[in-house]
């Protein structure tokens, strides 16, 4: 690998796409895999980008993101109760990705370290290796709902540790993390002074009674809290690349002076078609009624398989299902179910260790999609039981 860097060299292909890449070579699969909305972005959202460019929305934005979007922000998101002020408090940045990235280059030397729970989404670890930084894992089990636990996470600080990723709705797992042990969270990252990054990018798919609420709304909490959220879950604008970050002044104005020297800013007609969208909530809604129906077929075919096990997963659009009944690693498991039975499932190993014995099931396909896929799942178990 001539002229690469050695940390560069350390990149890998997450196990997510290396199963992409196996199932793009067979034909009549049927993907549990992907941890995006099928559906394409709706057409008002649609509409306003195309307006977008009509108006001229052509060119470089201010490195912080146009002030349309980020007013929009300020006060139409998740976040507006809490008063972030547009023009210091936020930044528009290229997803949540991108958001994450950003954060993570202007926080971290010298092996700092970060809590991330275990199992969680392969970027985190990534990302902060990356940038020079050390990702402390947080276990997690099933008896809790893989919902990290404060006692847990306060063991593990050091003079080092830096900051505290929290992740819900969560990807893996689709959990919800409760209030209760919120409030508990956020006294331990006030006592040990950590930076709280909390990735809310799925907030506004909840099931049933399950409310979302963000950690940077309790007492003492929104001075060291960095929001993250981005339009790719929420709005199935995945491939639009538009997120933000509300937290401290300080900390936004670093990482608008890294995407000054780095990305620019992120599309200028994307952005326009973001403000658009914080105008009409109903298009998350559409979405996440949809993305509820299907949780509920996939969690009643689910449970009439012997020996398969779901979590309770109130958000995102995963299901963490137990198959330690069946005795093969999870990797095993999701291999042989892709070459016997053309589903895509992705193994709970790829997400961490805690996440052995389990697979992701996404409910990112249709409804008819849905049944076939379970009634595979089913076979696939049936022939394993013997
Ligand atoms: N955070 C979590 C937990 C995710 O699952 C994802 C995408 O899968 C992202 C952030 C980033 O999404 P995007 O960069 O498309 O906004």
């Amino acid at each position: 690998m001539k002229w690469v860097n050695d940390k560069a060299k350390t990149l890998k292909q997450g196990a997510i796409r290396a199963m992409f890449d196996r199932a793009n070579t067979m034909t009549g699969v049927i993907s549990m895999g992907i941890g995006e909305p099928d559906m394409d972005t709706p057409s008002l959202v649609c509409e306003a980008g195309k307006e977008g460019l009509d108006k001229g929305y052509t060119h470089y934005t201010p490195n912080a993101g146009t002030m349309l979007l980020r007013k929009a922000v300020a006060e139409k998101s998740s976040v507006k109760d809490l008063h972030y002020d547009p023009a210091t408090e936020i930044i528009i940045t290229n997803g949540g990705m991108g958001a994450l990235s950003l954060l993570f280059l202007v926080i971290l030397q010298d092996g700092d370290e970060v809590l991330i729970q275990d199992p969680q989404w392969l970027n985190y670890v990534a990302q902060v290796r990356y940038c020079d930084g050390t990702a402390v894992r947080v276990p997690t089990d099933s008896e809790h709902n893989f919902i990290m636990q404060p006692e847990v996470i306060e063991s593990l600080i050091t003079p080092k540790t830096k900051a505290l990723m929290i992740n819900s709705p969560n990807n893996p797992t689709g959990s919800v993390m409760p209030l209760e042990t919120m409030k508990k969270i956020a006294e331990v990252a006030i006592k040990h002074d950590l930076l709280v990054i909390s990735d809310e990018v799925y907030n506004t798919l909840v099931y049933g009674d399950e409310k979302c609420v963000t950690i940077a709304s309790l007492p003492g909490m929104k001075e060291r809290t960095m929001v993250v959220n981005s339009f790719s879950k929420s709005y199935a604008m995945t491939g639009w690349r538009v997120g933000y970050v509300a937290g401290p002044a300080h900390i936004i104005d670093r990482m608008t002076k890294c995407q000054e020297n780095f990305n620019a800013c992120t599309n200028a007609s994307a952005q326009y078609a973001a403000a658009m969208a914080l105008d009409h909530p109903e298009v998350c809604e559409e979405l996440r009624q949809i993305f509820s129906r299907r949780r509920d077929i996939i969690l009643e075919e689910l449970g009439k398989i012997d020996g398969i096990k779901c979590n309770d997963p109130t958000g995102a659009f995963y299901v963490f299902a137990d198959i330690t009944a069946f005795g093969l690693s999870s990797a095993d498991f999701c291999n042989r179910l892709l070459e016997e039975q053309k589903v895509v499932c992705i193994p709970g190993s790829a997400f961490g260790d805690c996440g052995e014995g389990f697979i992701r099931i996404s409910y990112t396909c249709g409804e008819d999609d849905l049944r076939e896929a379970a009634g595979r799942i089913a076979k696939f178990c049936e022939g394993l039981r013997g």
